[in-house]
C-alpha cells in the first residue's frame, strides 16, 4: 500500500513535479518484494520525496536526471534497483576515497560490490571476470578513465550484449561541468559511452545543478530534457550568513570561539599555504584542526580525513579538494574565506552542513576589496554574495527556482540570529525568535539566546 501511495506522492511544489508522467505502477508482486527489500535490506519504511520517480523510470528502463539535495537519498535510487534486478550496473565515481566508501556501504547492503581502481591489465581483467562469471557482481564502481579505456569499454560492450548490464550511474553528475573541459577530460568524453552502449539506460544524479550545468549535464550523457526529475534545492536548516570584514581570519576565529566550539566545522580556503598557517594558528589558541589540500600525500590526506570522520569536534581547514563523500552528518558550520568557484559549487559545499537535519550555518567571510582570483563581479555566485535580498531566496533564484517571501533563516532576514549551542536535552532557556516559515518547501524554526549579540 505504502509503495502505491509512494509512487504518487504529490510533490511539495512545482518543481518537485517530474517532467514525464511516471511509468505505471509495477505489478502487485513487485510491489511486495520492493517492500520487503527496503524493509529488509534498507531498514526502511517507504520511498520519500522524488525517490518513487526517479525508481520508477530506472526500473522502466529509461534514461534519468536526478537532481536530488544532499540528504535526499539519491544513492537508493540504483541501490534498491540493483537489488531486485539480475545483472550488472556500473557506477562511475569520481574519487577513489569516495569508491571505497561507496563499495563498503553497499557491501554492507548484501550487494556484491567491486571497485575497479588502478589499471586494468592482465590480471585485473582476470579478476573482473571471475567476479562477473562465478560471483554473480551486481555493482561495479569505475573511474571515469577507466570505464573509458579500451579494454574495458570493450568488456562492458560483451556484457551489455549479452543483456547483463542493465544500468551505467554517472555519480556527482556535476563533474561533468566542473571538470570535463579541465583535469578530468574523460567527464566530458561520457557521452561516447551512448554510442558504444546504446542499449543501457543511463541515471545521472547530483545534488544540485543550475540551469546552465543541467543543459551541460544532459547533452554530455545525451539525455533530454524529459529526463529530468527534480526536487527543490532548498535547505531549510542552513542558516546562511555573508561577513564582509576587512580581517576575515580574525573574525573567523572570534565566530569559532564564540558560537562553535565543540561542533564539527568545515574552513574552506583558497589556497595550501592558507589552509596550512589557518589549522597551525588554530591549533596554537587551543582549536583542534587539521590542514587538507591536494598537494598533501595520500597517506596523509588519508588520515586526515579518518580524523576528520572520527574527532569529536573536528575542525578541517582545507581546499575544494576535501569533502566530497565525506560521511559526517553533524558538521554544524562551513565557512568560506573566498567565493568559491560557482553558484553550484558554493551549493554543494555549503550543502555539507547539517546533513542530520540540524540547524547549521553557512559562513561566508568576504573582504572588501575584489580579488582579480574570485569570479568575475557579474557571476550568478558574486551577485549572490553582494545581494541585499533574501539569501535563500538569491540561492534559489540562480537554480531557476522560486521561492515566496521571506525565508526568516538567513543573516538578510534575521541579522541577530546566532548558532544554537550544542543542546543536551535539558536547557531549555533559549527562545524562539522566528516561528515557522512560509516557504516553497515548508517551514524551518530557529532560536537564539536571549540578548545576544556578536
Ligand atoms: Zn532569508
Amino acid at each position: 500500500m505504502f509503495f502505491h501511495l509512494a509512487w504518487q506522492c504529490a510533490p511539495s511544489h512545482a518543481g518537485d513535479m517530474p517532467d514525464q508522467p511516471l511509468p505505471p505502477l509495477p505489478p502487485a508482486p513487485v510491489q511486495d518484494l520492493i517492500t520487503t527489500v527496503l524493509r529488509q535490506r534498507f531498514g526502511l519504511s517507504g520511498l520519500r520525496g522524488q525517490q518513487p520517480a526517479v525508481i520508477a523510470r530506472v526500473m522502466a528502463g529509461q534514461d534519468v536526471l536526478a537532481l536530488l539535495p544532499t540528504g535526499a537519498g539519491k544513492s537508493l535510487c540504483y541501490q534498491l534497483p540493483c537489488c531486485l534486478r539480475p545483472g550488472l550496473c556500473v557506477v562511475v565515481s569520481p574519487l577513489l576515497a569516495l569508491m571505497d566508501d561507496q563499495c563498503r556501504r553497499l557491501q554492507a547492503l548484501g550487494l556484491r560490490a567491486m571497485a575497479l581502481r588502478g589499471r586494468f591489465g592482465a590480471a585485473e581483467q582476470r579478476s573482473l571476470d571471475r567476479s562477473l562469471q562465478s560471483a554473480g557482481l551486481q555493482v561495479l564502481l569505475v573511474s571515469p578513465e577507466r570505464l573509458l579505456s579500451a579494454a574495458f569499454l570493450e568488456r562492458m560492450i560483451r556484457e551489455a550484449r549479452a543483456g547483463r548490464l542493465h544500468l551505467l550511474v554517472v555519480d556527482e553528475a556535476h563533474c561533468i561541468s566542473e571538470w570535463g573541459n579541465t583535469f578530468r577530460p574523460a567527464y566530458a568524453k561520457l557521452g561516447e559511452l551512448r554510442q558504444h552502449l546504446p542499449a543501457v539506460p543511463v541515471l545521472a544524479l547530483t545534488a544540485s545543478a543550475d540551469p546552465v550545468v543541467e543543459r551541460q549535464i544532459l547533452a554530455a550523457l545525451q539525455m533530454d530534457a524529459h529526463s529530468v526529475v527534480r526536487t527543490s534545492i532548498n535547505r531549510p536548516e542552513l542558516f546562511y550568513r555573508v561577513h564582509r570584514r576587512v580581517s576575515p581570519w580574525r573574525h573567523a576565529l572570534a565566530y569559532l570561539q564564540r558560537w562553535h566550539t565543540g561542533d564539527a566545522v568545515l574552513f574552506y580556503c583558497q589556497r595550501r599555504l592558507e589552509t596550512e598557517w589557518l589549522a597551525r594558528h588554530l591549533v596554537t589558541v587551543g582549536i583542534p584542526a587539521r590542514p587538507y589540500h591536494a598537494g598533501m600525500g595520500i597517506i596523509e590526506r588519508r588520515a586526515a580525513e579518518h580524523w576528520f570522520l572520527q574527532a569529536p569536534a573536528p575542525v578541517m581547514v582545507a581546499t575544494i579538494a576535501f569533502g566530497m563523500g565525506i560521511d559526517r552528518a553533524d558538521i554544524r558550520l562551513v565557512v568560506h574565506a573566498a567565493p568559491s568557484s560557482s553558484l553550484s559549487a558554493y551549493y554543494q559545499e555549503t550543502g555539507r552542513a547539517g546533513r542530520d537535519g540540524q540547524v547549521a550555518t553557512a559562513l561566508q567571510l568576504l573582504p572588501p576589496m575584489h580579488n582579480p582570483h574570485w569570479p568575475d563581479p557579474d557571476s550568478p555566485i558574486m551577485q549572490y554574495l553582494h545581494s541585499g535580498d533574501c539569501r535563500r531566496r538569491s540561492l534559489m533564484a540562480g537554480f531557476g527556482e522560486p521561492f515566496a517571501g521571506a525565508c526568516g533563516h538567513c543573516d538578510h532576514c534575521c541579522p541577530n540570529w546566532r548558532p544554537l549551542p550544542r543542546w543536551d536535552g535539558h536547557d531549555l532557556a533559549w527562545v524562539p525568535q522566528v516561528g515557522p516559515v512560509d516557504g516553497a518547501t515548508g517551514g524551518t524554526r530557529t532560536r537564539m539566546p536571549d540578548g545576544a549579540r556578536f
